[in-house]
C-alpha cells in the first residue's frame, strides 16, 4: 500500500484482529542497486499497537501474559504497550481469570502447551490469543530476560521474588515484545504488583452490572459512570478516571486525601478555571515517551511534548501552595522537564514537516556545520531568487517566471507570444501548450550545487533528529512520570467538576461497617430523567442490626435503580469522588458483590441459571463482613420453587454464617421471603412504594420499611399495552393460584382470551342467566321469591353446562 494510506488499512486490519507484518525499504532507494532492500521491520499485534490512530485515547490497550504453573497457582504480566504500564498479578487459577476479564485485554500470550481446559477458559475472556513457545516461560530463561531488561540483580526488586508465575508471565511478554519490535523498547515501566489489599477489585460482572466502564447496551459512552464524571482535559486523565473507578482503594487515608483535593478543587473557582486552560494544552506525554521507547517520534510529536513540557512549571505553581496535600505532593513530583524542551526548542523550528527525512526541521543556529552547508549554497539560492527579475529586466518579457518542479528541477518558462524574444543563450527543456521552458548554463550549475548540497543537508537534519530523539529519550521515564501525575491530577479536577455540574456532597468516610445514606440519587439515571424527576432514597446498612435488606415491589417499581445507586455510590466515593446524595456516612467495603439481572452467556455454553450460580458461589467464597453484596433477582433463571429456595437459603448464609456477614441489599419478587425477618433479626424487610390507583398504578420511588406482598405484574402488563382480555384472565388465574384453587382443566372451561381484534365477529351474547340477573330488583323480593328466583338459576347453569355451553 502507499505509504501515506498505510495507518488506515493498518487501523482496518487491527481492528479485525489480525497481526499484521510491516516490511519497508532498509536501504536508499538512489543507491540501490536493482531491486531495493526490503525487511520485515516490525509485527503489530493487537496488543502492541504502535499506530496512533488505532489506538484508543480513553482507555488501555493492553496485552497480558499468562503463564500457570498446573498446581494451583497462574501469574499475569499486563503491559499498555503504548504508554509501557506494566503491572504483575499471582493467584488462584480462578482470581486470575477474573483479574483477565476485568482488565479486558486485547490480546493474550500463553504457552503453546496450555491444557484444553485452561484454553478453554482463556477461549472465553474475549482477547486475541497468541501462543508462544513454552520454553519461554522456563523460570531461568524469564528470570534472564528481566534481569537484562531492567538491569536488575533480583526479582526481589520487583516483589517477584517469591512469585515464579507472574515472574514468568513477565519474563516471555519481554521475548514477545523483542521478538514482534526487532529491538527491545525502551519505554516500559518497572513493574508493579497489584497487591490485592490496597484496592476494591470488582470483578467483570461487577463491571457491566453497575455500568462502570461501559453502558450495557448501546454505545453511549456518558450513560456509564465513567462516561458521566468523564471532565477531564487530557488523555492521561480519561485513563487514569477509568482506572480509579475500575479499582477504587480500600486504606481510608488514601481515599480522604482524594476526597481533600476534590473538596478544595470544587470550592476555588480561579484554580479550577486556570487549570482547565492549562491541562487543555497538555499532549498524552505517556504515549509520547512510548513513541519515544519504540521509536517512532516524529519532529512533530516532539513539538508536541515540547509545548506539553513548557506548562508543567505553571500546573506546578498553581498547585504547589495551600492546595491539598495529595495535589501538593502531585504537584512536588511534577518532574523539571525545561531542559528538555529547552533542547527541543533550540533543535526544531516551530512548525516542522511530518517526516524528518526531507529537511527543513533543524532551526539555524543549531549546528555549525548544517548552518556552514546552508551557507555554501546561498550564494546560489539568492542567485535564482534574484534570477526571474533580473532576466525580466534583460529579456524585456514582463510574464517570464522562474520555477522548480522535482522531476525536471529549475526552469526559465516564457509564454508563447513572447519566444521571439528569448536570447540564444536559453536551451530548450520542455514544451507546455502556452510555453516553453528553458535553462542556461549559470543556472545549470547553480542548481547541481544546490540539489548536491541539498542532500547532505537533509542526510545531516535527519542525523541531527535521531540524535535529539535520542537525548529525549533519555527522560522517557521522567516523561512518564510527568503524564502519571498530570492524570491523576486531571481525574481529580474532573471529579470536582461533576460534583459542581450535578450537585454532589462529600461522602464521611470510616472504618465501620456502616453504610448510611439520605436522599441518594442513582447518578447516571438522575441525568436522563427531567431535572428534578428523580426520587432520592435513604439507606441504612450495618452488619450488627441492618445488616440485609430484603426489598420488594413490583416490577419497575424501582428496586434495580436503588440496589445499583447504593453500589455507585459507594464506589464514587472510595475512588476518590462525591457522591450523589444529600449525605453519606460510608464505612470503606473490602469489595463489592454483584449478582444482577440474567446476563446470559449462551454463547459460551452456559445457561442463565448456571452463570447465576457461579456468580452466586463465588460470593459465598469470598465475601467478608466488610463487603457489599448487591442482589437482584437471585433464583429466576429457573423454576418458581428452586429459584425461591436457593435465595431463601442465601439469605440465611449471609445472615448466619460469622465469615460473611456481609452488608446486603437483595430485592427480590419472592415476596415469600419476606417472612425471613421474622425468623433472622438482622434481615429487614423494604419495599419500594406504588400505590393502586383504580385498577392502575402509581409508582412512587420511594424505598419504605415493611414487605410488599404484591408484584402487581398483572398491572405493570396492563401498562405495556397488553390487550385487556388477556390481563382479566390473567387476574383470574393468579387469584386461583394464590388460593390454591387452581385446576388447569377446569379453569381453561371458564372464561379464555379473546384477541380484542376478533371480538366484533364474536360479540358475546350476554347469556340468559347474565341477563335476568341484570333484571332482578333484589329490594323487592321476599325471602321466599328470592330462593325460588336462585335455583331457577341454578337450574339455568347446569343445564347450559350439560349442552357444553362455554359459560
Ligand atoms: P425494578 O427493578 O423494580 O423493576 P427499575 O429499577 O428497573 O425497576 O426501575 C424502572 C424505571 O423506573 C427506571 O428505568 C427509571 O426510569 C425509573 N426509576 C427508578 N427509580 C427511580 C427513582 N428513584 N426516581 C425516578 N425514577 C426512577
Ligand atoms: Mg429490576
Amino acid at each position: 500500500v502507499p505509504y501515506h494510506s498505510a495507518e488506515k488499512y493498518l487501523t482496518q486490519l487491527l481492528r479485525a484482529g489480525l497481526k499484521v507484518a510491516i516490511c519497508e525499504q532498509t536501504e536508499d532507494p538512489k543507491k540501490a542497486k536493482g531491486l531495493v532492500r526490503r525487511e520485515v521491520t516490525e509485527i503489530i499485534t493487537p496488543g502492541t499497537i504502535t499506530v496512533d490512530s488505532a489506538l484508543p485515547t480513553d482507555r488501555e490497550n493492553l496485552i497480558v501474559s499468562f503463564h500457570s504453573n498446573g498446581s494451583g497457582t497462574a501469574g499475569i504480566t499486563a503491559l499498555e504497550f503504548s504508554t509501557g504500564r506494566v503491572t504483575t498479578f499471582e493467584g488462584s487459577p480462578e482470581v486470575v481469570f477474573d483479574m483477565i476479564e476485568s482488565l479486558a485485554p486485547q490480546e493474550l500470550l500463553l504457552s503453546d502447551a496450555t491444557n484444553e481446559a485452561t484454553m478453554k477458559r482463556l477461549e472465553q475472556l474475549g482477547a486475541e490469543l497468541s501462543k508462544i513457545e513454552d520454553w519461554r516461560f522456563d523460570h531461568d530463561y524469564s528470570e534472564g530476560k528481566i534481569k537484562e531488561y531492567y538491569k536488575i540483580h533480583s526479582l526481589e526488586a520487583f516483589e517477584l521474588g517469591e512469585r515464579p508465575s507472574a515472574a514468568a508471565a513477565l519474563g516471555s511478554l519481554l521475548s514477545y515484545i523483542e521478538e514482534m519490535k526487532f529491538a527491545s523498547p525502551l519505554h516500559l515501566s518497572p513493574p508493579r504488583y497489584a497487591e490485592q489489599a490496597e484496592y476494591v477489585y470488582l470483578d467483570a460482572a461487577t463491571l457491566r452490572n453497575l455500568e462502570i466502564l461501559r453502558p450495557a447496551i448501546g454505545e453511549q459512552k456518558r450513560h456509564s459512570l465513567a462516561g458521566l464524571l468523564d471532565h477531564c482535559q487530557t488523555a492521561m486523565g480519561h485513563r487514569c478516571l477509568g482506572r480509579w473507578l475500575a479499582a477504587p482503594l480500600r486504606e481510608i487515608d488514601s481515599i480522604e486525601r482524594r476526597l481533600q483535593s476534590v473538596g478544595r478543587l470544587v470550592v476555588d473557582d480561579e484554580l479550577r478555571d486556570a487549570l482547565f486552560k492549562t491541562l487543555g494544552n497538555i499532549a498524552d506525554l505517556e504515549r509520547l515517551a512510548g513513541k519515544l521507547g519504540y521509536r517512532k517520534a516524529t519532529p512533530r510529536d516532539l513539538i508536541q511534548l515540547k509545548l506539553s513540557l513548557q506548562r508543567l512549571p505553571e500546573i506546578k505553581s498553581f498547585l504547589l501552595n495551600n492546595t491539598s496535600e495529595l495535589l501538593e505532593s502531585s504537584a512536588a513530583e511534577i518532574p523539571d522537564l525545561s531542559a528538555t524542551a529547552a533542547r527541543i526548542e533550540a533543535a526544531l523550528v516551530d512548525e516542522p514537516p511530518l517526516l524528518a527525512t526531507g529537511g527543513g526541521l533543524i532551526r539555524a543556529g543549531y549546528s555549525d556545520k548544517l548552518d556552514a552547508l546552508k551557507a555554501s549554497i546561498q550564494g546560489a539560492v539568492d542567485f535564482i531568487s534574484g534570477l526571474q527579475e533580473k532576466l525580466r529586466r534583460e529579456t524585456g518579457i514582463p510574464s517570464l517566471k522562474v520555477g522548480y518542479n522535482q522531476v525536471h528541477g529549475y526552469y526559465i518558462e516564457v509564454t508563447r507570444p513572447h519566444l521571439a524574444n528569448v536570447p540564444a543563450s536559453f536551451v530548450r527543456k520542455q514544451t507546455l501548450v502556452n510555453a516553453e521552458r528553458f535553462i542556461t548554463d549559470e543556472l545549470k550549475v547553480k542548481e547541481e550545487l544546490i540539489l548536491a548540497a541539498e542532500d547532505k543537508i537533509n542526510a545531516l537534519e535527519e542525523t541531527l533528529f535521531y540524535e535529539l530523539r535520542d537525548q529525549v529519550a533519555g527522560e522517557i521515564e521522567a516523561i512518564n512520570r510527568a503524564g502519571r501525575v498530570i492524570g491523576e491530577i486531571d481525574t481529580l479536577f474532573s471529579f470536582a467538576v461533576a460534583a459542581r455540574r450535578y450537585g454532589y456532597t462529600r461522602p464521611r468516610m470510616s472504618t465501620g461497617a456502616t453504610l448510611e445514606i439520605i436522599e441518594g440519587r442513582h447518578p447516571v439515571i438522575e441525568q436522563l430523567l427531567p431535572r428534578g424527576e428523580f426520587v432520592g432514597n435513604d439507606t441504612l446498612l450495618d452488619t450488627a442490626s441492618e445488616q440485609i435488606q430484603l426489598l420488594t415491589g413490583p416490577n419497575m417499581a424501582g428496586k434495580s435503580t436503588y440496589l445499583r445507586q447504593v453500589g455507585l455510590i459507594v464506589i464514587m466515593a472510595q475512588a476518590g469522588s462525591f457522591v450523589p446524595a444529600e449525605r453519606a456516612e460510608i464505612g470503606v467495603v473490602d469489595r463489592v458483590f454483584t449478582r444482577v439481572g440474567a446476563s446470559d452467556r449462551l454463547a459460551m455454553g452456559e445457561s442463565t441459571f448456571l452463570v447465576e450460580m457461579n456468580e452466586t458461589s463465588r460470593i459465598l467464597n469470598n465475601a467478608t463482613p466488610q463487603s457489599l453484596i448487591l442482589l437482584d433477582e437471585v433464583g429466576r433463571g429457573t423454576s418458581t420453587y428452586d429459584g425461591l429456595a436457593i435465595a431463601w437459603a442465601l439469605c440465611e448464609a449471609l445472615h448466619n454464617e460469622p465469615q460473611l456477614k456481609s452488608r446486603t441489599i437483595f430485592a427480590t419478587h419472592f415476596h415469600e421471603l419476606t417472612e425471613l425477618p421474622n425468623l433472622q433479626p438482622r434481615i429487614k424487610n423494604y419495599q419500594v412504594q406504588v400505590k393502586r390507583h383504580r385498577d392502575k398504578i402509581i409508582f412512587l420511588r420511594k424505598v419504605k420499611p415493611g414487605g410488599c406482598d404484591d408484584s402487581f405484574g398483572i398491572e405493570v402488563a396492563k401498562l405495556a399495552g397488553i390487550p385487556q382480555g388477556l390481563t382479566k384472565r390473567a387476574a383470574e388465574i393468579l387469584k386461583e393460584l394464590e388460593t390454591g384453587s387452581f385446576d388447569p382443566i377446569k379453569s381453561r372451561t371458564r372464561s379464555h382470551y379473546v384477541n380484542p381484534n376478533q371480538l366484533a365477529l364474536f360479540e358475546q351474547k350476554p347469556s340468559e342467566v347474565e341477563e335476568r340477573l341484570r333484571q332482578l330488583r333484589v329490594e323487592e323480593l321476599t325471602p321466599l321469591e328470592a330462593l325460588n328466583e336462585l335455583s331457577e338459576l341454578q337450574k339455568l347453569v347446569l343445564q347450559s353446562r350439560e349442552d357444553g355451553g362455554s359459560e
